[in-house]
């Protein structure tokens, strides 16, 4: 069995290092310079996306922001899990909004915003804060505009205008800002045959717009019940086959969705340590039909990335239940280079490792994990 996964990085290294004892090949298709390649030697080109998609049984993503013409080949060879519709409406805020409003899942009052008119309904429609989030290619915190004051109305829209106008394909959700409690999201597989499993609740800690920790222990049974709800409706309406996470606002008992990423997830990392079968694993599964593998929590686990270093103190290799996984790439500032596990019997054990790990991790390369550590 080989399956292609579009976009050679890190998530395709994960799934071909969890493939392998299950003696399935996965290979990546590398959408910079139109090459199949091996994702954990990626240096040597093993073909082109034709040659790819005609050797391989199932193909599957990586990352949504993938051109709509290769996605259209992939579908059209009966071999692409999730559907292009799945990965596109990913790629798209406006189509994840309006799949949101059709589930009836709640998430933040918006407006689509692309002309001066949609502008000023936004506005008068939703009440400052605004946050204003490119439809197409947005990720990490990237392409993101944030209103406070209503003084600084006329300027902001100078800006947003010109970015439209730059970026004819682009539109803008604006949304409501949140006053949540805590960032968490929900990582859950669905096969072919609609067999559905969830892994636990993980909180996240972000730092700039990006994901630093995510931590998974045992989590409030009515907050997971809301989130097994979204991920069964969504996934139903996409017909949807694979790993999919959901971002979530949690504000107070309510859970309303951030956004939705259809492939594994960064805030899924810890489940190769915490659970018996990681997301990688169940993605694979998931998409090669074959029975969804145990998502419960073993242990708790923590994740914690690192990000755009490429050296970590090498005493962190002597606490028990750490793990490290390196993605093999060339440093580059902000880039996510991998991230550690660190897993224990129980949380107070869990907390007082974190605490050991917190006091090794440089502050410079680590900013805020040692104070959200302290905060747990
Ligand atoms: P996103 O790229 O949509 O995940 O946004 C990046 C980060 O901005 C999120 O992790 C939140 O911390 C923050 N953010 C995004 N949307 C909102 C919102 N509607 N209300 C409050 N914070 C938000």
């Amino acid at each position: 069995m080989k399956v292609l996964v579009l976009g050679a990085g890190q998530l395709a290294r994960m799934m071909a290092l969890a493939s392998t004892p299950l003696n399935i090949d996965v290979l990546a298709y590398d959408v910079n310079n139109n090459s199949v390649v091996n994702p954990l030697a990626p240096g040597e080109s093993l073909g082109d996306l034709t040659q790819g998609i005609a050797e391989c049984d199932v193909i599957t993503a990586e990352f949504e922001h993938i051109d709509h013409a290769i996605l259209e080949q992939c579908q059209r060879s009966g071999k692409l899990q999730p559907s292009a519709t799945a990965i596109m409406t990913g790629g798209d805020r406006r189509l994840e909004k309006a799949l949101l409003t059709e589930c009836s899942v709640s998430n933040a009052k918006h407006v689509i915003v692309d002309n001066q008119q949609s502008f000023e309904q936004a506005l008068s429609e939703l009440s400052l804060p605004i946050i204003f989030k490119s439809a197409l290619a947005g990720y990490d915190g990237k392409g993101q505009w944030r209103l406070k004051d209503s003084d600084q109305a006329q300027a902001l829209w100078s800006e947003l205008s010109e970015f439209l106008t730059e970026n004819p394909t682009q539109a803008l959700v604006a949304e409501q800002m949140v006053p949540f409690d805590r960032e968490i999201s929900i990582i859950g597989a669905r096969n072919k045959n609609g067999e559905v499993k969830i892994y636990p609740l993980t909180e996240n800690f972000h730092q700039n717009g990006v994901l630093s920790v995510s931590l998974a222990q045992a989590c409030d049974e009515a907050l997971q019940q809301q989130a097994l709800s979204a991920f069964t409706k969504l996934t139903e309406n996409l017909g949807y086959t694979g790993v999919l996470a959901i971002e979530f606002f949690q504000v107070g008992e309510q859970l309303l969705v951030n956004e939705i990423a259809p492939r594994v997830h960064n805030s899924g990392h810890w489940s190769q340590q915490g659970a018996d079968t990681c997301q990688f694993e169940n993605h694979i599964r998931a998409v090669t039909n074959l029975p969804l593998g145990n998502t419960e929590l073993v242990r708790p686990t923590a994740m914690i990335n690192i990000l755009g270093t490429d050296t970590v103190p090498e005493a962190l290799l002597a606490i028990a239940g750490l793990s490290l996984h390196w993605y093999g790439k060339t440093k580059r500032a902000g880039r996510k280079m991998g991230h550690i596990n660190v897993s224990a019997a129980d949380c107070e054990t869990l907390v007082s490792k974190l605490e050991q790990v917190a006091s090794l991790l440089p502050e410079t390369d680590f900013p805020g994990v040692k104070s959200y550590i302290q905060s747990l």
